[in-house]
Order: structure tokens, then sequence, then C-alpha cells
């Protein structure tokens, strides 16, 4: 009478034990993307230590020669520093008072001001 319960028992015991092996392994991993804080602003990849991100930032500034005069940000090809800098003038923060043209930087107005008098 005994034997059959016990077998029972046991079953059970192995059928529990099975779902917390399964919740450690995603929690596993879960705080495995939780310790990578530091992305990387080009490739997305994540890092656990600010170090390594700036080890990778730099392969990345070497990969990267075309930088931005006016955010600094750098690019592999000329044409996707060109295609960066369009954002820039479409923001362009310099109006002039005297027309509707508007401008990068504030030297750029100055000059474009002298036309006017
Ligand atoms: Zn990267
Ligand atoms: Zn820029
Ligand atoms: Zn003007």
């Amino acid at each position: 009478m005994d034997a059959p319960v016990q077998e029972y028992d046991y079953a059970m015991n192995v059928k529990v034990e099975e779902f917390p092996i399964q919740e450690e392994i995603k929690q596993e991993q879960e705080t495995k993307t939780k310790y990578l804080p530091y992305k990387c602003i080009y490739c997305e990849t994540c890092f656990a230590e600010k170090n390594s991100l700036v080890i990778h930032l730099e392969k990345h500034n070497r990969e990267k020669p075309y930088q931005c005069n006016l955010c600094r940000k750098c690019f592999a090809k000329n044409v996707y520093l060109l295609q960066h800098q369009r954002t820039h003038i479409e923001n362009k923060p310099y109006k002039c008072s005297g027309c509707d043209k508007s401008f990068l930087q504030k030297v750029d107005l100055m000059v474009h001001k002298r036309t006017h008098t």
C-alpha cells in the first residue's frame, strides 16, 4: 500500500523542482541584460563597464574620421557627415531680423547682416 504513494510523491517532487530551475535561468538572463547599462551610440552594443565602452568608442572614432564641427559626432563616411549636418542646418538658431534667412553660427549671421546695410 505504501509503495505506490511514495512513488507518486516522488514524481510530484520532481515536477515541482523543475519550475524553480527554469525561473533561475530566466532570472539569470534578465540580470545579464540589466548589468549592461553602457550602450554604444553607434552600434548599440551594450557593456557592463564604462571603461569597456570607452575603449569600444575609441575604436569607432578611429573608424570614423569625419567629425561634425558643431556637435563633435563622428562618421565613417563624408556622406554620413553631410547628411547629419543637414539636421543642424534645419535647426538653424540664428535668425536674421532683416529678412527670413537663418544661420547655424552667429558669425555667419553677422557676415550676412552686413549685406543689409
Ligand atoms: Zn559601437
Ligand atoms: Zn553635428
Ligand atoms: Zn537678412
